[in-house]
């Protein structure tokens, strides 16, 4: 049971042309993603930030933090996402389950950039005719064990011991 439904999203080094968020945000809710907090207009966003963040270090002062964070939950709405960054000139992080060291998941390079936060984008679909798991990007593993458990006892899926592994980056190295 081995066959993944995972969204490749390259990360995007645009030449930053603009950056008036407020452009950003208007694009998004113009394509119905409404389900985002930025760093200006919530007190939620500190804790959403950090929540699956593995390396402490990077929630230190000095370290570029997104001006948005957004959570999606399906696929149309991650490529709808992906547009509206690159017209309007932001670099995109993508985070599924958050477990780089290197916070490579929650920081970046330059202050523009947005994440866009899978771990909404969680289906697993088991199917035990033809032997086939289907997982969305921002599954964890532990729920990629769960569903399998609930499903079968003869099959399995050895990944790591830590359930909040993504299953994104966890299997594709
Ligand atoms: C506490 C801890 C325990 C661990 N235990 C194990 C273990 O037992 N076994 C093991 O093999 N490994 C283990 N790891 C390593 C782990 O497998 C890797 O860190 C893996 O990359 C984590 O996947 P993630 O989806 O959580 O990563 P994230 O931090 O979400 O992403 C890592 C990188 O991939 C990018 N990315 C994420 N999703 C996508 C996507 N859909 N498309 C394109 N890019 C994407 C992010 O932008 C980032 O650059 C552990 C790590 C930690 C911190």
């Amino acid at each position: 049971m081995s066959l993944l439904r995972i969204i490749y999203l390259p990360i995007f080094s645009i030449c930053a042309f603009a950056q008036d968020g407020q452009e950003l945000i208007s694009c998004l809710e113009q394509k119905g993603i409404t389900n985002l907090t930025t760093s200006t207009s919530s007190s939620t966003f500190d804790s959403l930030l950090r929540f699956s963040l593995q390396n402490l270090r990077y929630t230190e002062p000095g370290v570029h933090k997104p001006y948005v964070l957004i959570l999606q939950q399906e696929r149309e709405q991650v490529v709808n996402s992906v547009r509206c960054h690159i017209k309007n000139g932001w670099q995109i992080v993508v985070r599924s389950g958050g477990h780089s060291y290197e916070a490579l998941s929650s920081t970046f390079d330059a202050s523009n950039f947005a994440i866009i936060e899978l771990i909404n984008f969680n289906h697993v679909t088991i199917d035990m005719k033809s032997k086939t798991t289907w997982v969305d990007a921002g599954a964890m593993v532990g729920q990629l064990y769960s569903a399998i458990a609930c499903s079968t006892a003869d099959y399995g899926f050895p990944a790591g011991v830590c359930p909040t592994m993504g299953t994104s980056r966890h299997f594709s190295g």
